[in-house]
């Protein structure tokens, strides 16, 4: 189930401001008390509806989360996530555009004459690591349809153009006999709508919406992940008979990076060092995406270890925590040796033992195990 939208719960518009919100909220608080409405279970959860709805709208930073992510950007998305999965979020690269409730927008059922919301939609993004990580603005091409203005969304040239389908009263199908069954059918004179335009709008041919391609610039803030969807409200497919709008939500997937990876907010890299400086210790230099720093590398250092760089990560979505950078050192053993370095290296081990053999041995262990 998804749920209902905060602004539409409390009947105030999106720009309502502070004021509004809490004279809308009060009022509504005040209808659907317990108090006031003892034992009855939709007026209860009305009233947590509206408690939570005004609890997220009445903070701004909270707010302002709710307007770009909607529920889930306040954590008060369902259990069951947003009740778009109808198109199984199938593609997942280009800007694949697709209508998330399948095909025609914004016809009524059956004719009535009810305003409907615009159906929603999904535009798959890609970006770069690095965006991600910092944000971007981006400016989306989308197609889109919109009402028609010259006969504002309703298809009739005139006020009068616009009459009952004689063939099936309205109704937007008909039954007829077939046997012993009676089948009912789409009404093939006027397809479901139930009304007939007898004086078609000349600029959209009685389509009622004009298709054209809107340059939308977005904000895509720091932090965000593949999967993290942005909603635009009021972008997605216009409604009918007056009904408002639906909601574009913007998909995004992250590229990877050739050094970086990412674990929530931190940020992991992979730093090769040579087996003097692991041994001996030494400050080597390290990069996040944004500065240089130093690292020092302690001696005896064991390859595979990590280390973190507080707050060179990523800036939480959420929060204002900043993630921290996990530098894993890679000891490279050297594999062409010149004849001192040999020299060298011959001698150390002479003094230094071979731990394989010193230490009692892998195979012993392992043999001790089995007997
Ligand atoms: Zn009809
Ligand atoms: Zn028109």
């Amino acid at each position: 189930m998804a749920k209902r939208d905060y602004y539409e719960l409390l009947g105030v518009k999106r720009d309502a401001s502070e004021q509004e919100l809490k004279k809308a909220y009060r009022q509504l608080a005040l209808k659907y008390h317990p108090d006031r409405n003892p034992g009855s279970k939709p007026s209860e959860e009305k009233f947590k509806e509206i408690n939570e709805a005004y609890e997220v709208l009445s903070d701004s930073q909270k707010r302002q989360r709710y307007d770009t992510f909607g529920h889930a950007g306040v954590g008060t998305e369902g259990a069951g996530g947003f009740d778009f999965n109808r198109s199984g979020f199938g593609d997942i690269f280009g800007d694949i555009f697709e209508d998330f409730f399948g095909g025609q927008t914004g016809r009524t059922a059956r004719g009535r004459a009810r305003p409907e919301r615009g159906a929603d939609l999904r535009y798959n993004l890609q970006i770069e690591f690095e965006e991600a990580v910092f944000g971007k603005e981006a400016n989306l091409r989308i197609p889109k349809w919109e009402a028609c203005a010259e006969c504002h969304g309703t298809g009739s040239k005139s006020s009068g153009g616009i009459r009952t389908c004689p063939t099936c009263n309205g109704a937007g199908s008909v039954r007829f006999q077939q046997g012993f069954f009676t089948i009912s059918r789409t009404c093939g004179h006027c397809n479901g709508e139930g009304r007939i335009i007898s004086d078609p709008c000349s600029h959209c041919q009685g389509k009622k919406q004009i298709h054209r391609d809107k340059t939308l610039a977005i904000k895509i803030p720091a932090g965000v992940e593949t999967g993290t969807r942005l909603r635009l409200n009021g972008e997605g497919e216009p409604g009918s008979n007056g009904g408002p709008p639906g909601d574009l939500y913007v998909v995004l997937t992250v590229k990877d990076h050739p050094v970086f990876t990412r674990e929530g907010d931190d940020l992991l890299c992979d730093v090769p060092i040579g087996i003097g400086q692991a041994a001996l210790g030494a400050k080597i230099e390290v990069s996040s995406l944004k500065t240089k720093t130093q690292l020092k590398i302690p001696a005896g250092t064991q390859s595979g270890r990590t280390f973190r760089l507080k707050g060179l990560g990523i800036a939480n979505l959420k929060g204002h925590r900043i993630g921290d950078l996990l530098v894993k050192v890679h000891v490279v053993t050297p594999t062409k040796l010149t004849a001192r370095q040999r020299e060298l290296l011959e001698e150390f081990s002479k003094l230094n033992g071979d731990p394989a053999a010193t230490e009692e041995g892998l195979f012993e262990k392992v043999k001790n195990i089995f007997e």
